[in-house]
């Protein structure tokens, strides 16, 4: 058995970030994931500008502008293709930054790497012994002080250890596809919203965009269709799926399990914070983790990690959640938009609670 400090399952945003600050520390960490890096992820590709402070935080600001990317200046929102807004970023309002899931995955995975951190790719966890610490995976079995499952919305870790909450029904499924760039596409984010869903779509290199919707799988199953719908010049692509969209959070800690990131808790994809949200929780779990270590108080620490996971959520996702209550059945809400405009101060307003740097 392979044994470590700390065992983190998924090498996501979240999972590596975790691993970064914790190898920097000194622990001894394995990183484990099921797929060899680098991977595609269904993502929109936007990375929301509060993760500036993070960089900013671990010194690794420059490192991630290295990163190919679009800057995105602004949004328009589109219902039924009638356009209702287009927003610009202003300063010192900063935009999302677009860089491709494969890139900004593989960048962090071997940042984590750098500072120490052993990495597992195509080692997949199959079993968790929460009470013991150990983890059963295709490569062998691990055992470690803690285990952060980092395994991403249909957590394996979560559901193992009995801390994922009874399914409710999600009809909604994710769906992503890279094209190649019109021309004519600027670097804004373009949001369309009709009666079988939504979609987001923008450029995040010069000749590539990422079109990722999110579709009520009762009305379609074909999101080529839909999307040409809009653009009718669409090639044959292939789609990633993904579900569900949206789920209760999970509880926290099973024994020395603790859960960061989609593992714990998913947000409406429309916002673009998910992977924020990542980065934050990782980086809370990461700093109560090592308090732990230091203190050899792993109960303390966890309540510290829990009680600031509350109120990283509390501040700022109730955006998200209007989002979510008007985005569960985009039919009620295209109809709505067709009587009543909401403001546009009213749409500013909203954007600054998401995009807060
Ligand atoms: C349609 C859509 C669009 C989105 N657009 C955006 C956006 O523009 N901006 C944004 O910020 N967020 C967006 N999100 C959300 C974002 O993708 C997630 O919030 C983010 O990826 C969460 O990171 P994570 O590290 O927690 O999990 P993940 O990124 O899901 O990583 C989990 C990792 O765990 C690994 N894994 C899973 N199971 C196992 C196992 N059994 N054994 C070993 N490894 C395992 C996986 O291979 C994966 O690498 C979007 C989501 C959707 C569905």
């Amino acid at each position: 058995m392979s044994s470590h400090d700390v065992i983190i399952v998924g090498a996501g945003p979240s999972g590596s970030m975790a691993a970064l600050v914790l190898a920097r520390a000194g622990r001894r960490v394995a990183l484990l994931d099921r797929a060899a890096f680098p991977r595609a992820k269904v993502c929109g590709n936007c990375i929301n500008p509060s993760a500036w402070k993070i960089w900013e935080h671990l010194g690794l600001t420059e490192a991630f502008s290295a990163l190919p990317h679009r800057e995105m200046t602004g949004f328009t929102l589109r219902s039924e293709g009638r356009l209702l807004y287009r927003h610009t970023f202003r300063p010192p309002r900063r935009g999302p930054r677009a860089v491709a899931r494969d890139v900004l995955d593989d960048w962090l995975r071997r940042e984590a790497e750098s500072a120490g951190a052993e990495f597992f790719p195509e080692t997949t966890v199959t079993g968790i012994d929460p009470a013991a610490g150990t983890v059963q995976t295709s490569a062998g079995a691990f055992s470690g002080e803690l285990i952060l499952g980092a395994d991403g919305r249909n957590s394996l870790v979560a559901r193992q250890c009995g801390l994922m909450p009874p399914p409710r029904r999600c009809h909604r499924v994710a769906w992503q596809a890279t094209i190649p760039a019109p021309a004519d596409l600027d670097d804004a984010i373009h949001m369309h919203l009709f009666e079988e869903g939504y979609f987001g779509y923008c450029r995040y290199s010069p000749t590539e965009a990422v079109i990722s919707m999110v579709l009520d799988a009762r009305r379609t199953q074909n999101p080529l269709w839909l999307a040409r719908r809009f653009f009718p010049d669409l090639p044959e692509q292939d789609w990633l799926r993904m579900n569900p969209i949206t789920r209760a959070p999970a509880r926290l800690k099973a024994g020395r399990v603790w859960l960061v990131g989609d593992s714990a808790r998913v947000v409406e994809p429309f916002t673009g914070e998910g992977i924020y949200f990542g980065l934050s929780t990782a980086l809370l779990a990461a700093d109560a983790a090592l308090a732990g270590f230091a203190q050899n108080d792993f109960k303390a620490a966890f309540q510290t990690y829990a009680h600031r996971h509350g109120r990283l959520y509390r501040r700022r996702v109730w955006v998200n959640t209007l989002m979510r209550w008007a985005l569960e059945t985009p039919s009620r809400t295209v109809r709505l938009l067709r009587k009543i405009k909401p403001a546009p101060a009213l749409v500013s307003f909203l954007s600054d609670r998401i995009h807060a740097s």
